[in-house]
């Protein structure tokens, strides 16, 4: 689209991330997720270890919240979920790139939560797939700021926490992810064209639970600082 061109609505809104030591903004294109990929969290939610293939999919780039944001309880749940996750930012990317570039396309990290409805409302129990309305709705994609990768490398272990209302409910390391980063990369690129400005949630360790309005939700990893996010009154929508 040329700047120029006139629009019959206004133009979507361009979400974009702070970067630490830099006022330069970084673009939000899109958010890909990678779900179960640590063990401990694959085996709470009733499966077993796997590294048969990743499970893929993705978040409107609309739905990010800032650090310090609130998350409104969205509607059709009674069962909302922090997953605490470690966010990796592209700078450049590809399609079928090797695992062995996978890491020079990174412009840097941070730390995302991935949101869900674990339970979604009023749809026939056997509608558990697609996982659009449990994972792709308005504010589940709180993201912290970027550190970039020439001030934090690549972090591939270290503690990942998170704590509701100052207790702990996640605490594991991102040495126990099953698929890492440079992996991640790789296979989605197998199937996308990753871009500038992409984002990828690489899967929470377990500990996942339940939040409700009020609660203040502390997310940590080991160099990249904290993500604080406050879970809202539920959006205004109607029942
Ligand atoms: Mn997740």
């Amino acid at each position: 689209m040329t700047t120029n061109e006139k629009l019959a609505v206004p133009a979507p809104f361009l979400p974009t991330l702070p970067i630490v030591g830099s006022d330069a903004r970084f673009p939000v294109r899109r958010i890909y997720c990678v779900g179960r990929n640590y063990v401990a969290h694959v085996r709470e939610m009733g499966g077993d270890e796997t590294r048969d293939f990743p499970l893929i999919f993705q978040k409107p780039a609309d739905s990010v919240v800032h650090d310090g944001g609130v998350v409104p309880y969205p509607p059709k749940t009674d069962n909302f979920h922090y997953e605490l996750e470690l966010m990796v930012a592209m700078k450049s990317g590809g399609y079928n790139i090797p695992e062995a570039e996978a890491l020079s396309h990174v412009f840097g990290y941070g730390i995302c939560l991935d949101m869900t409805r674990r339970t979604v409302l009023d749809t026939p129990d056997s509608l558990r797939l697609p996982w659009e309305l449990k994972k792709s709705f308005d504010h589940s994609a709180p993201c912290g700021p970027i550190f970039p990768v020439e001030q934090v490398g690549h972090p591939s272990s270290g503690s990942i926490r998170l704590e509701v209302d100052g207790v702990a409910k996640q605490d594991s390391d991102l040495g126990l992810m099953i698929w890492r980063t440079p992996e991640i990369i790789s296979t989605l690129s197998r199937y996308f064209s990753l871009e500038p400005g992409d984002i990828i949630m690489t899967g929470t360790p377990d500990g996942v639970g339940p939040v409700a309005p009020g609660n203040v939700l502390v997310g940590s990893i080991e160099t990249l600082g904290t993500l604080t996010v406050t879970i809202g009154e539920p959006a205004a929508v109607a029942a």
